[in-house]
């Protein structure tokens, strides 16, 4: 059985003003094994946040339902952790409060809550900014944090929208690098949207790719490139393979939503 089921998933928004209902998503359908890491990749407004926010169970689908192992999707839940782009930490909490919220609102006792977050900063590489408040933080350190909270619940799934989106690139490839380890280390499944084609490979065994709004799953390509990975993967000739299939889908798509914007 798949960890997760995407069964006929669509989204329409209604119309403003009596106007035509947004078509965010047409139905698709997709299947996540266990430790899957699957990067969806597409063009912008094809609806790749929409199908996240589903599985998080923040949106409800219009059809078809998400399943994991074999249960519907109603709402939030903690054994599906979600990362943002835009910071979502609780200004007014440090780092270790941050990373416990989860943990107190499921009543664990304040020791365990503590042990916890104490292992999770020292895997994000927070040693020492605990008592920290997020602006004191840079950008790649409140995404760590946030990534720490995430995982502290011990979820099943983790859904990242484009969490590396607001970073400098060498910031990113290293958030790249620490989230591969955590991700080896944990065999966590995992749903991560990008519009970076190059992000979407280093990363993934199964990249997605979407069509133009309104987006649906275009085509499913395996990534053949063996773990653990390393940055020089991405100077490799299979790597360039890879990058050129996806760079030409991705253009196609683009070109349809330019003309369709025109
Ligand atoms: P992506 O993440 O691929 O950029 P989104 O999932 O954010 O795309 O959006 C897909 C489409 O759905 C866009 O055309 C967007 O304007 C529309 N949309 C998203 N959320 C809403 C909403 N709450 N109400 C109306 N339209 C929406």
């Amino acid at each position: 059985m798949s960890r997760l089921s995407l069964r006929g998933v669509g989204r329409s928004f209604d119309g403003v003003r009596g106007g035509a209902p947004t078509v965010a998503l047409q139905p698709s359908t997709l299947d996540v094994a266990s430790n899957d890491f699957i990067t969806i990749l597409g063009p912008s407004g094809c609806g790749k946040s929409t199908l996240l926010r589903i599985v998080a169970g923040l949106d409800a689908p219009s059809t078809g339902e998400v399943l994991l192992d074999g249960e519907a999707v109603r709402g939030p839940g903690a054994e599906r952790g979600m990362v943002f782009q835009s910071y979502t930490l609780f200004p007014w909490l440090t780092v270790r409060e941050n990373i416990c919220f989860g943990l107190r609102e499921k009543g664990l006792p304040a020791a365990q809550q503590a042990e916890i977050a104490q292992r999770f900063i020292a895997e994000v590489g927070l040693a020492g900014f605990e008592s920290h408040h997020p602006k004191q933080l840079s950008g790649g350190m409140q995404q760590r944090v946030a990534l720490a909270r995430a995982l502290a619940n011990d979820p099943k799934i983790l859904l990242l929208d484009e969490p590396f989106g607001a970073l400098d690139n060498q910031t990113r490839a290293l958030m790249q690098e620490l989230l591969l380890s955590i991700w080896e280390l944990h065999k966590k499944t995992v749903l991560f949207v990008t519009h970076d084609i190059d992000e979407a490979i280093f990363m993934a065994n199964r990249c997605i790719v979407f069509s133009a709004r309104p987006g649906r799953i275009k085509r499913e390509l395996a990534i053949d490139l063996a773990y653990p990975r390393h940055y020089t993967l991405k100077t490799t000739p299979r790597f360039s393979e890879l990058k050129a299939q996806l760079t030409e889908d991705i253009r196609t798509e683009s070109l349809k939503t330019a003309q369709m914007e025109r």
